[in-house]
């Protein structure tokens, strides 16, 4: 092996003595003295050994660890774990060996960093599920974990270009939403810009060039802007620090996306800071507000625009005061409002709660997030690609707090409906769900809550759980427990239509043969007789004309061969056809309209409907998710995942029907929304969810929600609309929900 040489040992020595200084003053002898015997173990096991930069690998360990200590502020335990990251994984030590100098405790957090290491595929999928599963037992893993990701991000340049493209990805789709779950801000803001500049370079330096064009003029209008407000806090004897914050380019740039805007059409781009050193005999909420009441006094507010996250926090703790308010100049300028704890919380987020021992209810909210995860992950349905999905869902989704009939406060996923509300309070209010009563209003089961909201289930022993709630659920927990309701459900519908089966074809006097079964199985279009059974036993389809689907008469001289072969048969002793749909990529995955078919989706963000192009991706083994050939979350997701896409096809789509959303514009006559109602109602296939008709200075304009069952249809019905008098242009609005 090769050593290093004297000037890489002064190297290590010189950024090991570095970090030793920010901690020293933190901790006692006795920590210090394990710090460095955790240093001087990593130093020898790593020792000749170097990163793709050139410089020792031992620098890598140290430098995570100075994050950990420093921008996270864990303790003792968590930097020699972060100094022992590598060894196991690396090099010829093992975990007995950790364990053996260092303890359980270490050996347990090195262990589940090892496991999390290398590249994120389906098998990291799989390790990362395993993680999190222990993850209330100590979070710091995945607090090391995301300090040695955010070191890795700072020494990128030395990767290879496409390896560079891969590393961002992964960070912005797993790091990021971790980080800001955990209240990490600052280290998630530099993630993600460290993603951004990786990801998209020109974009990057573009947004920063302009930021700093705008730099002298902006510093100009922030003095002016904040004058008048430092001079009346210090009248009011407040010690504060006015500051301001720039929107990362990161962010701009993703505002910029979203709303189609230009970089000078963003007006949030600067945000003033007022950071109270509190007086300890006054409460810091009233601090922050009386502070308020003195901005306020200088420039108007905006109507609506008070944020108080003081008396609410958000769930993962943060808390303050935001306030828009119009400047000197006429545009509005937010200020935010808070406390040196509030910030500190702000910018380390978990870590700072355990600093100012407020941890209880802080805790208490973990515990929560924390138990939804694990509901998920103790499903035996979920796979890891949909858990990942559900997971990230969870991390990202701002959350709502609603509240039951007796006012206890609940915190739900943004988007929940009331479905999710439901399972998420019990499993058989979910069960019997018919709707709910929200602040005195009826409302379905679908509809979507909002914070604030009350929500009285409504139930009814005659419900059961129904396949098409999936489409309106947001929490992975309800969709678990539909999932598993269904099966038993649809195991009673399977055995009423095998019934049903019996009893027709012994009517018709034809015997069960699987050649009779492939027939009716075909005929329907379906894939097997388990579906067979359940659209029959669910009444989706009938078997009235059983003659004519069996032709008879070729059948009948089966009889007497089957009675001999075949007469002790048992019941159901037919032959397996293949239950789910194999997936081949070479080979077109096809669509089928069956009731209980769960092995494939349509994607919410492009609502295709039958007949439309559509490309399917491949999300685990027998889920696939449609989405139109041209949608641009697909575009996205193509540049990650290119591999997982197959091709998809459409058979016809004759009993299921899609809400499809289409806008008329015209002439206003006289007449015209009569027309239009007469056209869809005499359309025999056709079923209405809304109408909505508007006139305004003789423009008509109408919007229309309607139950399409595929492209034929919907194209038959906008000629036709087409060809009302005054009607200048009929179109299909993709998006159900703006
Ligand atoms: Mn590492």
């Amino acid at each position: 092996m090769q050593h290093f040489t004297k000037a890489e040992i002064r190297h290590i020595e010189d950024r090991y003595e570095d970090f030793l200084k920010e901690i020293r003053n933190k901790f006692d002898d006795e920590r210090i003295a394990r710090i460095e015997k955790a240093f001087r173990f990593a130093n020898a096991a790593h020792d000749g050994i170097k990163r793709k930069s050139g410089e020792p690998y031992i620098i890598h360990p140290i430098a995570v660890a100075k994050i950990v200590a420093k921008d996270i502020g864990l303790g003792a335990t968590s930097i020699v774990s972060a100094l022992l990251h590598d060894v196991v994984e690396d090099t010829e030590y093992r975990l007995s060996d950790i364990e053996n100098m260092f303890g359980k405790k270490v050996a347990t957090i090195v262990d589940g960093l090892t496991k999390l290491s290398g590249d994120f595929d389906s098998k990291q999928a799989l390790t990362l599920r395993k993680i999190l599963m222990t993850l209330s037992d100590d979070v710091r893993v995945i607090l090391i974990k995301i300090a040695d990701r955010l070191h890795n991000m700072r020494t990128l340049d030395s990767m290879l270009p496409h390896k560079k493209v891969k590393i961002a990805g992964e960070t912005l789709f797993l790091y990021v939403p971790l980080a800001h779950r955990l209240g990490l801000y600052a280290i998630k803001s530099e993630l993600e810009e460290l993603s951004f500049k990786y990801k998209h370079p020109e974009e990057y330096n573009q947004i920063n060039y302009l930021l700093h064009n705008q730099e002298e003029t902006r510093n100009y209008l922030v003095n002016k802007f904040i004058k008048p407000i430092k001079e009346k806090l210090a009248e009011h004897n407040f010690d504060c620090e006015v500051t301001h914050r720039l929107k990362t380019s990161y962010s701009i740039w993703q505002k910029m996306q979203k709303k189609g805007v230009t970089f000078n059409e963003i007006y949030d781009i600067l945000a003033i800071r007022i950071i109270i050193k509190a007086k300890p005999e006054i409460s810091e909420k009233r601090q922050c507000f009386d502070v308020l009441s003195i901005v306020t006094d200088i420039y108007k507010p905006k109507p609506d625009r008070i944020r108080d996250w003081i008396n609410l926090p958000k769930v993962n703790g943060y808390e303050s005061l935001h306030v828009t308010v119009m400047g000197p100049e006429g545009k509005w300028v937010e200020v935010q409002i808070r406390t040196e704890r509030m910030d500190e919380i702000a910018n380390r987020g978990f870590a700072a709660h355990y600093r100012y021992k407020d941890i209880s209810t802080y805790e208490k909210e973990l515990e929560t997030w924390l138990e939804r995860i694990r509901d998920v992950l103790q499903n035996p349905d979920t796979d890891a690609f949909e858990f990942l999905d559900d997971f990230k869902l969870n991390l990202y989704g701002t959350e709502i707090n609603v509240f039951t009939p007796k006012g206890d406060m609940i915190s739900m996923p943004q988007n929940s409906t009331v479905i999710d509300f439901a399972y998420e309070i019990h499993t058989d209010l979910g069960n019997k769900c018919i709707g709910a009563k929200i602040n005195l209003r009826l409302v379905p089961i679908s509809h979507v809550l909002q914070s604030g909201d009350q929500i009285e289930i409504l139930t009814s022993e005659n419900q059961t759980p129904k396949l098409e709630w999936l489409k309106f659920t947001t929490s992975a927990k309800a969709r678990g427990k539909i999932k598993a309701a269904f099966k038993l459900e649809k195991n009673r519908h399977i055995e009423k239509g095998r019934l049903m089966v019996e009893e027709v074809m012994k009517k018709a006097n034809a015997p069960i043969t699987s050649n009779n079964l492939k027939k009716l199985i075909g005929h329907f279009n379906l894939n097997n007789k388990e579906q067979l059974y359940s659209e029959l036993g669910m009444g989706f389809i009938d078997l009235k004309n059983i003659d004519e689907i069996l032709g008879k008469k070729s059948e009948n001289k089966l009889v007497k061969y089957w009675n001999i072969t075949f007469g002790n048969r048992k019941k159901g002793e037919i032959e397996n056809d293949d239950s789910v749909q194999k997936i081949d990529n070479k080979k077109p995955f096809i669509l089928k309209e069956t009731q209980d078919n769960i092995s494939y989706s349509l994607a919410k963000c492009c609502n295709p409907i039958p007949g439309e192009k559509v490309i399917g991706v491949l999300s685990s083994d027998d889920h696939v998710n449609i989405h139109k050939a041209g949608c641009k979350e697909l575009g996205k997701y193509l540049s990650n995942h290119g591999d997982r896409i197959i091709t998809a096809e459409w058979t016809k789509f004759k009993r299921q029907s899609y809400l499809t959303r289409i806008k008329l514009e015209g002439f206003d006559k006289l007449g015209i929304a009569n027309q239009i109602t007469t056209i869809i109602s005499k359309e025999n296939n056709i079923n209405m969810r809304s109408l909505h008709f508007d006139a305004h200075e003789g423009i008509f304009s109408g919007e229309l929600f309607l139950y399409i069952h595929n492209t034929d249809d919907l194209h038959n019905l906008i000629e036709r609309l087409k060809k009302i008098k005054g009607i200048d242009n009929v179109t299909r609005v993709e998006n159900l929900n703006e």
